[in-house]
């Protein structure tokens, strides 16, 4: 019997987004025909002036230990980027933490916040690492499951209703993966005051906010005023706008003795996030020339968008969908396909992937496996072929009922 482990990952679960990922890949490089529509991961090539930007650091010798809390060029470049996006609002580098990925971020958000018997409210379906964060910090991650004939997500009363004494935070995000839903300004509004009148934290992923369909970048905290951000931290990154995943660039923006916090225990685990990968990310925010990609990849992700949508209306129409407004996710229910003997979303994607070779994420992920995840940023030929093989699936699991 080997030793336990330490109560700090007594519920800790490897990611299963991550783990599809690199089953996909595995298959694939086996020379498998398998198509990943599972990881939530760009198709496009990071922006040349950003990449450029992370060469010349190298080159140039920018490679030794970076400031703690970030170089002071990406602080400014993301604080001006979250300005820009939120009518010129003043933001202060200095209440920024640059990490590892927005996934650290959020980490360290939650690890200075939350302890033991401290509730974290999370609408659902979440994120798969949200609950598993705020099990790491020893805290009680609480599901607030959302409205099926709202986009499946959650209002003020929801929250409320799920709410006690001991709760101490709420984990939002918007646009939402997995779902693409994006909240509106009046919703984010009244979920801001009812945190602010229970004194609860907000910690608003908004990675995907540049990914919207609407006009403009989803509406954020950031766009209310002052006082309902007392509480709030934001949550940005490189990641998926810009097409920087593997750079894992993130940020923090929050009060200053939160960001403090945040950076001192930075400071003992990661000593900061990669100098050159900085420097890149510190051009992708501030270059037009990459701002003009963005805009284009955001076309791209749209015109998909409406691509799969169109095609899961008319060519399976029975299937109850999210509609999406943002981020690069298409949630869809499986369990009413085969009404008797319903599958599960772990079922559909085994089957799927057995089958057809495509490889989706099971619901379960999210916390409700009566769905399945398909993530489009995947070019449009490659989403046309999986599409194929998809409707060819879901046909045959419905005539498997009419039989
Ligand atoms: N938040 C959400 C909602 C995500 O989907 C992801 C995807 N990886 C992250 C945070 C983390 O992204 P990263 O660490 O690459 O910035
Ligand atoms: N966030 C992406 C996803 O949901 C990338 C993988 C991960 O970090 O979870 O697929």
């Amino acid at each position: 019997m080997p030793d336990p482990l330490s109560l700090n990952v007594q519920h800790l679960k490897a990611s299963e987004t991550v783990a599809i990922s690199n089953e996909a890949k595995r298959r694939k490089a086996a020379g498998e025909d398998v198509m990943d529509l599972g990881v939530g991961e760009p198709d496009f090539d990071t922006p040349a002036p950003a990449a450029q930007a992370g060469i010349q650091a190298i080159q140039k010798g920018l490679t030794r230990y970076p400031p703690n809390v970030g170089i002071a060029e990406l602080r400014r470049g993301i604080a001006g980027q979250l300005s820009r996006m939120s009518a010129g609002r003043a933001i202060d580098p200095d209440q920024l933490v640059i990490s590892s990925g927005s996934k650290q971020s959020i980490f360290n958000a939650c690890f200075t916040l939350f302890g033991p018997k401290d509730r974290v409210l999370i609408p659902a379906p979440a994120w798969v690492s949200y609950p598993q964060i705020v099990h790491l910090c020893r805290a009680e991650p609480v599901l607030v499951p959302g409205a099926l004939d709202w986009g499946l997500k959650v209002s003020a009363r929801d929250l409320d209703k799920h709410s006690n004494k001991a709760t101490r935070g709420l984990i939002l995000c918007s646009p939402c993966n997995p779902t693409g839903a994006v909240y509106t300004l009046a919703e984010l509004k009244s979920i801001a005051e009812w945190a602010a009148k229970n004194d609860i934290w907000i910690i608003s992923d908004e990675i995907y906010r540049r990914i919207n369909y609407g006009p403009g970048p989803a509406p954020s905290l950031l766009d209310l005023p002052d006082e309902l951000l007392e509480r709030v931290v934001i949550i940005y990154g490189a990641s998926k706008a810009y097409a920087m995943t593997g750079w894992r660039i993130g940020a923090a923006l929050g009060p200053l003795h939160l960001t403090k916090a945040m950076a001192a225990l930075q400071s003992h685990t990661t000593t900061g996030a990669n100098q050159p990968a900085q420097w890149a990310a510190a051009a992708a925010f501030t270059d037009e020339r990459v701002d003009a990609e963005v805009v284009k990849m955001v076309a791209a992700f749209r015109r998909r968008r409406d691509y799969l949508v169109e095609r899961f209306r008319t060519e399976a129409p029975g299937v109850e969908f999210v509609e999406p407004h943002g981020a690069f996710y298409f949630f869809f229910r499986v369990d009413g396909i085969r009404e008797q003997d319903p599958v599960t979303g772990g079922g559909f994607c085994e089957q799927l992937m057995q089958q057809e070779g495509v490889a989706l994420v099971p619901g379960a992920a999210f916390a409700d496996d009566r769905w399945v995840r398909l993530s489009y940023a995947v070019s449009d030929a490659e989403l046309e072929n999986a599409m194929d093989r998809i409707v060819r699936f879901i046909q045959r699991l419905a005539s498997a009922r009419a039989a």
